[in-house]
């Protein structure tokens, strides 16, 4: 197992010396008594850093990234712009490169402004600091997800916060909160997957992570975190990004709002607004989600970032506002604190200052914001640290921190299917290593990895192991033949664009042990990534069905963001296993799983679909699928997903016994210890996932789900060893949300459930 190290070896702002909260705001309010209305509105400001560059096409090839001091000095000394973001040309930087751009940026506006308050500058560093060449990558959020480990994904985000310390930057926008409930979506794989609970714990080990357990962001190996992206962003009705939705209150509250709730309780510093529309609403401009239920009712204290020129769309795409300045009052007087513009940042400063002098924004909301951001950066400890230095960080890309991303990598990758336990392989096989995923670094990673759509892989990330090269590490290069079948078009419009070329791999088959088939999906996120067909492409399916008929076991890898539906073919595989995308050590780490060195342990974080019109979550009601086995007439339910949540093999075998409570009732407010055994009754050691499941037989409404996860821990067992795991499970745990949003917990039976283990729970009155 993984050591948890308890720092990684810096100079700290320790507990003693991290000022109180009464004493940063103390400061802020300080600070904000000598500022002018101007100084006030431009720290309400983000700009991109394109803007203020030399070579500022986003999508163009690398140059030399160069800043321009006049462009950098009008921000900040007409503008008073406080706050920077993003990567230059849409390419990572060296860490140098970064301490130079932010340092210069810093200097200047230090120069050139009378406050000198620091710039906040921020990044999407979403699995690793995935904008810093030569950083530690883990895998994305939806392995993490698959890992079920919170220490890993702890362990995680402080490497990611000190990589990112050591790249000068103290503002990540992540973790992602979004529930992915629906594979169409082209985020899926950012978010900790479909369930409301697994969300809220891995969210808080991931803030735990990035700011501290103690939230003392001054602390030079913590970062300020982003919960992204408020509410309910991945739940649109088309599955298509930043597309209107339709979420009622019971849902909103149920399934949407617990992972911000425990991230908000555990003291994250910022939040990131879904760009989409709700019930009609653009949430930019929705006052009773972001002020109302955000600040007042959940007691957030921290700043409220827009997404990427969200304002402006409020006229310019969601057309609820007439103009820019509509726009801009609609979303201040919402309840935004800041707007990452990023480009025309005049048009937002100039309308801002009209709209307070008229009195269409009161200067009292203008104050709120600017002392939310101001205490972000006296937290951060700007003012004394305007940017951190890369020399300080020397366990920057380690061999200690790439041993985490490995540990992670292995912990999340699932093994759906082993026919005939043909896995794990023996070393002295021959095999054919296939498909479009097989040699592909940037199809480990996913997007946001080095450039924003993944399709940038700079040279060093070519020194880590694909699949294909981890494989022929471990049994040797002569002992594989490597031929595509399908390849991914570099440079193609659309992000799966394929040539094919089935005849080499389709005879080499014919020659070896085992084919290994890597398919999935190539790099995207955002609209770019939207999808029209959920199934695995045409090719890629053609690819499998053919190399199944040369008779040959074939082993499929999936290496996607949402689950492709493979039913076309799926019968004819005979081992599948998941790995997501699981960053620059997961063609290791598979490696090492298919031929034994490790057991894997990883379980799926939402239900794989079956059929593209049956996309039903494992968070489902009762008709969804009971109704015919309670014998109801004319009445065919189609529950029948391809893999379910909670589902991952283990090349041993754990058994279940015992579940006991040590009560079977109690009352609305008690709770109840549940306990169960699990021994490993195979031959090897491994881990397991224990979860915990309710149920809510009867309820006034059908709001209550067939089951849902209320608990879970994964542990280790050595072969014959029994553990006896334990939980705390409280009645409140099993409140639901009524239509009109008020939480409630219903006397009545409830069914308590471990594996296939089941047994009754009485909450009365
Ligand atoms: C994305 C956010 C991201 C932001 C800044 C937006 O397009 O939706 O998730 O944090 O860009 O890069």
């Amino acid at each position: 197992g993984l050591v948890m190290a308890t720092g990684c070896g810096v100079k700290a702002q320790d507990k003693a010396t991290a000022p109180s909260k009464a004493e940063i705001t103390a400061k802020a309010n300080e600070l904000l008594a000598k500022m002018s209305l101007e100084e006030k509105v431009g720290q309400m400001t983000q700009v991109t850093l394109d803007v203020i560059g030399k070579g500022d096409d986003r999508f163009s090839s690398f140059e030399p990234f160069a800043l321009d001091k006049e462009l950098v000095k009008k921000a900040v000394s007409e503008y008073h712009v406080g706050s920077f973001l993003n990567t230059a040309n849409n390419r990572a930087l060296p860490k140098e490169k970064w301490y130079e751009v932010i340092k210069e940026i810093q200097d200047i506006n230090k120069a050139e402004t009378n406050l000198g308050i620091p710039i906040i500058y921020g990044v999407d560093m979403i699995h690793g600091a995935t904008y810093t060449a030569g950083a530690t990558m883990f895998p994305q959020q939806i392995g993490q997800a698959a890992s079920r480990n919170p220490e890993l994904v702890q362990r995680g985000a402080e490497i990611t916060a000190y990589e990112t310390r050591a790249s000068g930057i103290p503002w990540n926008f992540s973790p992602v909160l979004d529930l992915g409930m629906d594979p169409r979506f082209s985020r899926m794989w950012e978010s900790f997957g479909e369930d409301p609970y697994l969300a809220s714990v891995l969210g808080v080990a991931m803030i735990d992570g990035y700011e501290g357990k103690d939230n003392n962001i001054g602390h030079p190996e913590h970062i300020a975190s982003t919960l992204k992206h408020f509410l309910g962003y991945h739940a649109v009705t088309s599955g298509k990004d930043r597309t209107p939705s339709y979420i009622p209150q019971d849902a909103l509250r149920e399934y949407h709002l617990p992972p911000f709730k425990a991230a908000v309780e555990a003291g994250a510093h910022t939040i990131m607004v879904n760009s989409g529309i709700i019930n009609g609403v653009p949430v930019h401009a929705n006052y009773d989600l972001l002020t109302s239920l955000l600040k007042e009712e959940l007691g957030f204290e921290g700043l409220v970032v827009t997404d990427w020129a969200d304002i402006e769309n409020l006229h310019r795409r969601d057309r609820v506002a007439a103009s820019d300045r509509e726009a801009i009052k609609m979303a201040i007087n919402a309840g935004i604190d800041m707007s990452m513009v990023p480009y025309q940042y005049e048009v937002f400063v100039d309308n801002l200052l009209d709209l307070v002098k008229s009195g269409e924004v009161k200067e009292s909301r203008i104050d709120d914001a600017v002392r939310r951001i101001l205490k972000v950066k006296l937290a951060l400890n700007l003012f004394e640290t305007p940017i951190t230095h890369y020399k300080n960080y020397p366990k920057f890309g380690s061999k200690e921190f790439e041993q985490a991303a490995y540990t992670t990598a292995a912990e999340s990758i699932t093994l759906l299917k082993n026919e005939e336990n043909i896995l794990p392989l023996e070393k002295n096989v021959k095999v054919l290593v296939t498909g479009p995923n097989a040699n592909s670094m940037r199809t480990l990673n996913g997007a946001w990895t080095y450039s924003w759509q993944g399709e940038k892989t700079p040279e060093f990330a070519e020194s880590y192991n694909t699949i294909l090269e981890a494989v022929q590490k471990k049994i040797g290069a002569e002992n594989v033949i490597f031929e595509p079948g399908v390849s991914y078009v570099e440079g193609g419009k659309y992000y799966e664009d394929e040539k094919v070329n089935f005849e080499q791999a389709i005879s080499a088959a014919k020659n070896v042990d085992y084919i290994i088939l890597a398919v999935g999906e190539n790099t995207y996120t955002e609209k770019p990534g939207d999808l029209n067909d959920l199934y695995l492409s045409d090719h890629q399916t053609e690819l499998a069905k053919a190399l199944a008929k040369t008779g040959t076991p074939v082993i499929l890898v999936l290496n996607e963001g949402r689950p492709r539906i493979i039913s076309k073919f799926e019968r004819e595989m005979n081992v599948i296993v998941q790995t997501y995308l699981p960053g620059n050590f997961g063609g290791d780490a598979l490696a090492d799983i298919l031929f034994g060195d490790v057991n894997p342990s990883g379980k799926l974080p939402y239900n794989y679909p079956r059929y593209p019109n049956a996309l039903i979550p494992y968070i489902h009601k009762p008709s969804e699928e009971q109704a015919k086995a309670e014998g109801v007439y004319n009445y065919e339910a189609d529950y029948n997903p391809q893999f379910f949540f909670g589902d991952g093999l283990s090349y041993t075998t754990f058994e279940y016994s015992d579940l006991k409570l040590d009560k079977s009732q109690i009352s609305t407010t008690g709770s109840v210890t549940v306990e169960v055994k699990v021994t490993n009754t195979g031959k090897r050691a491994g881990k397991e996932v224990v979860e915990l499941y309710t149920s809510d037989l009867y309820a006034s409404q059908s709001t209550p789900d067939v089951k849902r996860l209320r608990r879970f821990e994964k542990i280790s067992l050595e072969p014959g060893e029994t553990k006896t795991v334990s939980f705390i499970l409280n009645a409140k745990d099993l409140a639901y949300f009524t239509p009109k949003g008020a939480s409630m917990v219903e006397p009545g039976d409830f069914e308590v459930m471990v594996n296939k283990l089941k047994t009754n729970l009485e909450v009365t009155n």
